[in-house]
């Protein structure tokens, strides 16, 4: 299959969340099964063009929408000409990939609606052969309605929905600068969101196939509760509506080949985890002493519940553990969480986005704490299991999938998913429970090792879920 994958943000070159793993991580998978995959990402200015050695492709053009005549420049991979990026002014010429310290951009809509447009014109100008056009998430959804109207292209589509909670609702009048024709757009109903624009119905609506990244969570977002006003649409395409899990790249998440940890480990070598923890208490001035070491790493929003870590707080400074909070996110709680800095000498928060502090923080907890309220799939809890730590994880979308309470369980080597703890009601006095457990099993060290060495084991790699994925463009 020759596979067209767009996307707003691909790791290691722009990340603000899982969307960027995903995008690096199943085209990566699909390669290994022997397929073409492009991939296809602005040029922001975030993007270090000279470490990632991205060169341009002497290709240059010019596209008019609404008299306004846009310029796109497209580079690609020096060692990889498959990795395709589009430079746009507009689209890439500020910091931040969709907002600033002020809120969202305004001209998000222009910005990710001339994406779609360029990635379409690559396509063409191109000559790229494609079968399938793999696009995600609201910032790229406008491809699937372009391809059905304005372009009327033969090549199928696939939508995969990271995230219900982001859609991309502008005004109306956004319309008019990208020309979407108002007729086509909103046969079916297909753009036209409460008197307001939804990029991401759009691309529900026109769309072969959508996807959703895991089988609990395509469940969810059909029902009022978790559908964020779009569940009545989702139901109505339910025919086409699918959820694969995602996986985690085992080549960027693999304790023994980490460059960020200071003490490289596997299942041989398991004791070197413990060094890291002590390197780590050390350095933030933690007892150790047969504490615990609990993490939470994530974006400061409601979805990942960091209402109950706040609320929580008050009693995580009375236990005998320490706790490690990195994240940034609304100013809300990056508030809340800095006035907290420095307040607990068991208590360590970070605010900020730190890809190498992350890593040495999997590396050296016990406990992962994620009690989001919803969780479409989630990687950390999954990243976290490869370096042999046990998540504690509220029962809800790709948590529900991923993790199994190990009281739930009998003969723990012949689960073959991960095992941590999980609680069903959002609120602290479940998941202080949680913890109560968690401090149980951990005064029981045999069965506490026996059980992170388990998760060290598990297969989260892509390989299912890639096989999964090309079945679906083969159908
Ligand atoms: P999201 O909903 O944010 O996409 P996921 O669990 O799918 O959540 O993916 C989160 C990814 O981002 C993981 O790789 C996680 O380690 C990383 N991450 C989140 N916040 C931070 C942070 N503050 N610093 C470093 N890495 C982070």
């Amino acid at each position: 299959m020759n596979i067209l994958f767009v996307s707003s943000e691909i790791f290691p070159y722009a990340k603000t969340g899982g969307l960027a793993d995903v995008s690096y991580a199943l085209p990566e998978a699909l390669r290994q099964e022997g397929e073409k995959v492009y991939t296809i990402m602005p040029l922001y200015n975030d993007v270090d063009r000279d470490e990632h050695k991205i060169i341009y492709s002497g290709l240059t053009f010019e596209y008019w929408l609404a008299g306004v005549r846009h310029q796109f420049d497209v580079f690609y991979k020096e060692n990889n000409k498959n990795e395709l990026f589009v430079f746009n002014p507009i689209l890439c010429n500020r910091w931040g990939l969709y907002h600033d310290q002020f809120g969202d951009y305004g001209d998000n809509a222009l910005r990710f609606g001339l994406f779609c447009y360029s990635a379409l014109e690559v396509m063409i100008r191109m000559k790229l052969k494609i079968d399938v056009v793999h696009v995600n998430d609201w910032q790229t959804s406008l491809i699937p309605l372009l391809m059905k109207t304005r372009y009327s292209l033969p090549q199928k589509t696939v939508l995969t929905i990271h995230n219900l909670a982001f859609q991309g609702i502008f005004p109306k009048k956004v319309m008019n600068e990208l020309e979407l024709d108002w007729e086509k757009c909103f046969k079916f109903n297909g753009l036209e969101y409460f008197d307001n624009v939804n990029f991401l119905k759009a691309g529900i609506f026109f769309s072969d196939h959508v996807t959703t990244v895991s089988k609990t969570y395509a469940q969810e977002i059909q029902t009022t509760k978790f559908g964020e006003r779009l569940d009545d649409t989702l139901q109505i395409n339910s025919y086409k509506l699918k959820g694969i899990v995602n996986g985690i790249s085992t080549e960027i998440f693999d304790p023994k080949k980490d460059k960020y940890i200071e003490k490289n480990f596997s299942l041989e070598t398991y004791k070197k985890k413990n060094e890291n923890k002590s390197l780590l208490c050390k350095e933030l001035n933690f007892k150790e002493e047969g504490r615990p070491l609990f993490i939470f790493i994530g974006r400061f929003t409601p979805q990942k519940g960091v209402d109950i870590l706040l609320e929580a707080i008050d009693l995580f400074k009375t236990y005998e553990a320490n706790f490690v909070i990195l994240g940034s996110g609304e100013d809300l709680y990056n508030h809340a969480f800095g006035t907290l800095i420095g307040a607990y000498e068991n208590i360590h928060i970070k605010i900020g986005y730190d890809e190498a502090f992350s890593r040495r923080l999997y590396a050296s907890a016990d406990f992962l704490l994620m009690p989001s309220i919803f969780e479409p799939c989630g990687l950390n809890q999954m990243i976290s299991m490869k370096y042999g730590v046990l998540p504690i994880v509220s029962k809800t979308g790709g948590l529900k999938d991923t993790v199994i309470d190990f009281t739930d369980i009998d003969k723990i080597e012949e689960c073959s998913l991960g095992l941590g703890i999980t609680f069903d009601e959002y609120n602290v006095f479940w998941f202080n429970h949680a913890l109560a457990k968690a401090f149980a099993l951990y005064s029981n060290k045999s069965k506490f090792e026996k059980i992170s060495k388990h998760n060290m084991g598990v297969d989260n790699s892509w390989k299912n879920s890639a096989k999964e994925y090309l079945n679906l463009y083969k159908s």
